[in-house]
């Protein structure tokens, strides 16, 4: 039969890492024992007093029915309360959260709510790709806002026109960054705040890896700033703080008619988030937190093993104290999808091209800190016997 995929699908870019994925699988076939650290995608187990909630809860016939949409009311105030807590930020959990099936949903439901055709969002690269196909699904058009080195990897929003200001209606940032690393302060959300009120366009902010540290502190949240609920929404997810990312539960926090229109695109799309997951949620939220300080302790050590083995490489690493991402240059002369051949072909080790998140990516390759130690050292070891 003829069926033609739609346009919109048509206009997604190409999948970047199949070329990867089948040296790798070729590589494989080989019988080389190849070191995955490509998706980032936890390994390690999600806590047992988060399991033993949702265990609980399954059992309750009162889990078995539709869920609220957005939320039940006890897991947007336990969020509400984490708010204060973390940041001393106040939220009415009625009007200022939306409980998301894992925040990449609402990422890429976010935009349908106030995306007419033709408009403009604002997308950094690189980037988790989503912020793009979402807005190219509400019919909007990407403005790249390129994320470079010399500027910390955050965007020169100055430096866009008036004319694109003029039609842009969101700015995408998402710090601590995927796939660079990169953190900010609460003053740059302040700057970025006064910008975005100055231009009538909403701030829409990835908040999933605030928690991914081995500092004492969180990253700060845009929403510290005051009047920061005029213009702002915050993405959260359980999946990375408490490796949860089977589960799917997050949650969006923010401007009451931000989560307002992104409850009706969700009312008409889904039906939330199973209740005994939003138990589980709870229970992680309100739970002992040293679960995700012994996390960040082992993505502390892991970095410092595989990066041990990128110096003897003379590879040059960025610096971070956030996510389980190592954002890497690759050598002079290289582009990224050929090191990260190099790196299949040589010695094993899957790594994903920076250029795969975004042109600016070109020259960079990233690590995620996905394996074991034993194994980061088994790699380490690898890479300090590459030539190039
Ligand atoms: C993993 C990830 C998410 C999505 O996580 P969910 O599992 O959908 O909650 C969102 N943004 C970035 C940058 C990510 O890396």
């Amino acid at each position: 039969m003829p069926f033609e995929l739609s346009e919109r699908i048509k206009a997604l870019p190409p999948y970047l890492f199949k070329e990867l994925d089948r040296i790798r699988d070729e590589v494989r076939s080989r019988g080389v024992d190849v070191i995955d650290l490509g998706v980032g995608d936890p390994d390690r187990p999600t806590p047992s007093h988060i399991i033993e909630a949702l265990n609980k809860a399954a059992l309750d016939p009162k889990n078995h029915q539709y869920p609220v949409y957005s939320g039940m009311t006890a897991f947007r105030d336990v969020v509400a309360d984490w708010y204060k807590r973390r940041y001393d930020v106040e939220l009415t959990a009625q009007t200022h959260i939306c409980s998301l099936i894992g925040s990449k949903e609402g990422l890429a439901q976010f935009p349908l709510a106030f995306i007419n055709p033709g408009d403009l969002v604002l997308v950094p690269e690189p980037s988790y790709p989503v912020y793009r196909s979402g807005t190219l699904f509400a019919g909007g058009q990407s403005h790249y806002m390129p994320l470079l080195e010399k500027n910390g990897f955050l965007p020169d929003y100055q430096s866009i026109s008036p004319e694109i200001l003029k039609k842009a209606k969101i700015l995408w940032i998402n710090y601590p960054n995927n796939p660079t690393g990169a953190a900010t302060s609460l003053d740059w959300y302040k700057d970025l705040v006064e910008f975005a009120r100055k231009w009538n366009i909403i701030i829409a902010s990835d908040a999933a890896y605030s928690e991914v540290t081995w500092l004492d502190k969180p990253h700060a949240s845009i929403l510290q700033v005051p009047g920061a609920l005029d213009v702002a929404i915050e993405f959260h997810s359980l999946s990375k703080t408490y490796n949860m990312t089977g589960w799917r539960i997050g949650w969006a926090a923010g401007n009451a008619t931000l989560i307002k229109g992104l409850g009706l695109v969700k009312s008409n799309v889904d039906s939330g988030v199973f209740q005994a997951v939003q138990f589980a949620g709870m229970a992680a939220l309100e739970g002992p937190q040293d679960c995700v300080k012994a996390m960040g302790q082992l993505y502390k050590k892991r970095r410092e093993v595989l990066v041990a083995g990128l110096a003897a490489a003379s590879l040059s690493v960025l610096d971070t104290a956030y996510t389980f991402y190592v954002w890497v240059r690759v050598p002079a002369g290289l582009k990224s999808a050929d090191f990260a051949s190099k790196l299949l072909n040589e010695v094993g080790i899957v790594a994903t091209p920076g250029n795969g998140f975004g042109p600016s990516g070109e020259g960079y390759v990233r690590f995620a800190l996905v394996q074991q130690e034993a194994r980061l050292k088994e790699a380490a070891d690898r890479l300090a016997t590459l030539k190039f």
